[in-house]
């Protein structure tokens, strides 16, 4: 496997970016006996990885995606072996609330589509089937759709767990260090520009985030990303209500009941991202928004108190799915970035797969949906 020797500034693979996505890619490749070279401005999980709300979820997955986040999912159901840390994952339910007639038919629409092509984890629930999982929710749902096996986990745990595993199987990781640039030299091998030198790798994966646009444009592949800011709140501790994760069809929101009686809100309303200066401000108006919606669906949220507000950046696609596979102009250039707010559930996953294909060609599942090129042809289609 080594075409590098693994020493000084030289390995097999060089991933830019420490988040969930970049740190489980190398540890996979690491798996697969590839010496691996990461570099990350920061710190490890000092972006979305570590600042997000923890679900993992298969419910709701766009169909592009779906293979990637069901193969993710037997990875959490063993994430503690696999990292020697159980990263705080807990199986639970995710559920999304219809409140209306109209919404509950799309989801037997989406149920009876997942089935026809073989997947059976979203199911129907009733109201009665409901008031079992989430005793305390208003009468006003009509019903809901449900994940019941999937789950949630604690985000610096997790991608910490991963970045220790890598490490303890030689990955090389440099903190505090930008990748510059990325360019190839006369031999076809990668180099990566810092200020401690020139890193050289036959191979390498862009797994930089929010910060990842930049790259795949200086490399002519050029892609609809833009700045987002997800918001979260945590509320001071309640009695045990609800030991599901929660969101509703038409309403930008999520939020779950931690094991210690802290409920964790988000979903969807963004605060303002400002990648330049690393920044991601919360903002008032919004999270006040959020917290009504909570308390118009569970009435016993108005006894909460909201104890801490924080927003995180991520970087957003145009089409809300992300970019995931080879370059289509470069041999052994790697793209893992655009993961729209949803991408923690999908990095054991991704990881794993984009090891594979890294090492030998090939991908255990359909990537094509998730190109780099796809909006330059859907431009020429248009
Ligand atoms: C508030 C919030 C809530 C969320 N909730 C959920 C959820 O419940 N479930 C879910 O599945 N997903 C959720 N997400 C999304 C999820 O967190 C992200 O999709 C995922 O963490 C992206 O991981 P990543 O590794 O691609 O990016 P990041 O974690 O951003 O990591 C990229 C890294 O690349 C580094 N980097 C960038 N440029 C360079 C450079 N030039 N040189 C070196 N390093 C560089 C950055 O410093 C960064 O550390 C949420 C996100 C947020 C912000």
């Amino acid at each position: 496997m080594s075409t590098l020797s693994g020493t000084g500034f030289s390995s097999d693979l060089i991933i830019i970016g420490a988040g969930i996505h970049g740190c489980s890619a190398a540890l996979f490749s690491a798996l697969r006996g590839m010496s691996v070279t990461v570099i990350e401005k920061d710190s490890v999980a000092r972006h979305a990885s570590g600042v997000n709300a923890g679900g993992v979820r298969r419910l709701g997955r766009h169909l592009a995606e779906l293979p990637i986040s069901v193969r993710s999912m037997e990875i959490w159901y063993r994430i503690a072996e696999l990292v020697d840390d159980d990263c705080g994952f807990q199986v639970s339910p995710q559920i999304k609330l219809a409140l209306r007639e109209e919404q509950l038919e799309q989801m037997r629409r989406r149920v009876a589509e997942l089935q026809a092509l073989g997947y059976d984890h979203e199911t129907m629930l009733t109201p009665a089937d409901l008031l079992a999982h989430i005793p305390g929710v208003t009468d006003r749902i009509v019903g809901a759709i449900g994940s019941l096996h999937d789950g949630f986990a604690q985000p610096y745990q997790t991608t910490f767990a991963i970045h220790r595993k890598a490490r303890s199987l030689g990955v090389r990781f440099y903190e505090g260090l930008r990748a510059e640039s990325v360019s190839r030299d006369g031999v076809g091998i990668w180099e990566v520009k810092t200020a401690q030198g020139i890193f050289r790798a036959p191979k390498v994966l862009v797994a930089a985030g929010l910060w990842a646009g930049a790259f795949a444009e200086s490399l002519g592949e050029a892609v609809p990303m833009s700045d987002y800011a997800p918001m979260m709140m945590v509320t001071t501790r309640l009695r045990p209500f609800c030991h599901a994760v929660v969101g509703a069809a038409g309403v930008p929101l999520s939020f779950k009941q931690m094991p210690n009686g802290t409920v964790v809100i988000g979903g969807g309303r963004p605060g303002l991202p400002d990648p330049e200066t690393n920044r991601a401000e919360a903002t008032f108006a919004p999270l006040r928004l959020s917290a009504r919606t909570v308390t118009s669906l569970f009435p016993i949220m108005a006894e909460a108190s909201i104890v801490r507000a924080w927003a995180g950046l991520e970087g957003r696609m145009a089409d809300e799915i992300p970019v995931v596979g080879a370059s289509k102009r470069h041999p052994g250039l790697y793209y893992a970035f655009g993961f729209s707010a949803h991408g923690f559930q999908l990095g054991p996953g991704t990881g794993e797969i984009m090891a594979e294909l890294m090492a030998t060609g090939q991908s255990p599942v359909d990537l094509a949906p998730l190109r780099i090129d796809r909006f330059g042809e859907l431009r020429q289609a248009a």
